[in-house]
């Protein structure tokens, strides 16, 4: 009889010890946007820095390459998706129940943190002599599928020029293809607002047509910050596109790019992430270049969604809020 205890007791003992590697495993998913672009190696930047402490949270984030911003915040809505990265004008919208997302205010839609800046970049073929957004008249443009960041962009540049769609022929296609369709000649110029350097206008510089940024003269740039205060000034370094026809850095608006997530997600998650993120934020930096003028408090600001309390636990833990 005692000995059978004694092995009850030391199963028992063994099981216990045991649990902690048995504890399971939370999937999270990010969503990001097309493979060519700043978001989906965010989205990889970010997976790598937290499956390193998989055993410590037992959280094992994969990337999903998407159709971008709207795509994403629809996503984390519906709970396809834990986390996206998402244009903070888009941010903003979702919240307010504007744009896509008129009379329909995304409540339970929560910030983290926010990344890397994002111009509104307009490339358009050397040949076709488009010296100003206004230049786009008749030609063909490709400003991203309906669940890009960058297709409300291009129409609100649009409005501020004085353009309407019927002016042009409209193409919306995926931001991964435009760069051969620029070169193919099919289209003669496409919208992406993305962070810089990236692999989409790399591989649109790198063909045998010439291509060039159109610049946002100031006016016109004030003119949509006056309008819309996601907007802001910024500029398009040429120094990262050998080969781009122009000469001098290009002016024109942009937004953020910015992690975000639902009221869904648990506290344990959002906050293991941030803090993951947050301390280990000079290796973070190196992951990609667009990264390079980020800093921890730049990475609080752009954020129009309440901060998701996991992430906030952090920041007031780290003295960052
Ligand atoms: N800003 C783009 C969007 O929201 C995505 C840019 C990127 O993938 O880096 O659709």
């Amino acid at each position: 009889m005692k000995k059978m205890l004694k092995l009850a007791l030391a199963t028992l003992v063994a099981l216990s010890m045991a649990a902690p590697a048995m504890a399971k495993t939370t999937f999270v998913t990010i969503g990001t946007g097309g493979v060519t672009g700043v978001y989906y190696p965010t989205g990889g930047a970010i997976s790598k820095i937290v499956n390193k402490k998989r055993k410590v949270y037992g959280i094992r984030a994969t990337v999903e390459s998407t159709g971008g911003s709207v795509f994403n915040v629809n996503a984390i809505m519906n709970g396809d998706l834990e986390f996206g990265i998402v244009q903070s004008d888009r941010q903003f919208q979702a919240l307010k129940g504007l744009g896509e997302w008129e009379g329909k205010p995304q409540d339970k839609l929560r910030a983290v943190f926010a990344i890397h800046p994002e111009t509104v970049t307009l490339i358009a073929a050397t040949d076709k002599n488009i010296k100003t957004p206004a230049d786009l008249k008749g030609m063909t443009v490709n400003i991203g599928a309906p669940g890009t960041g960058q297709r409300g962009n291009a129409i609100d540049l649009f409005e501020a020029v004085g353009l309407k769609l019927e002016d042009m022929n409209i193409e919306g296609t995926k931001p991964s293809e435009a760069a051969s369709l620029l070169q193919d000649g099919r289209i003669d110029a496409f919208f992406y607002t993305v962070g810089h350097p990236n692999g989409s206008i790399k591989e649109a510089v790198a063909g045998a047509r010439k291509v060039s940024f159109v610049p946002v003269d100031a006016a016109t740039t004030a003119k949509l910050i006056a309008k819309s205060p996601y907007y802001g000034a910024s500029k398009i370094e040429i120094k990262s596109y050998p080969g781009i026809t122009n000469t001098q850095d290009v002016p024109g608006f942009g937004v953020k790019a910015t992690l975000c997530t639902s009221t869904e997600v648990s506290d344990d998650i959002v906050y293991a992430i941030t803090k993951e993120v947050f301390e280990n934020f000079e290796d973070f930096k190196k992951l990609h270049p667009a990264y390079s003028v980020l800093t921890k408090q730049s990475m609080l600001e752009g954020l129009s969604a309440p901060i998701h309390p996991g992430a906030m636990k952090y920041y007031k833990e780290a003295g960052l809020m």
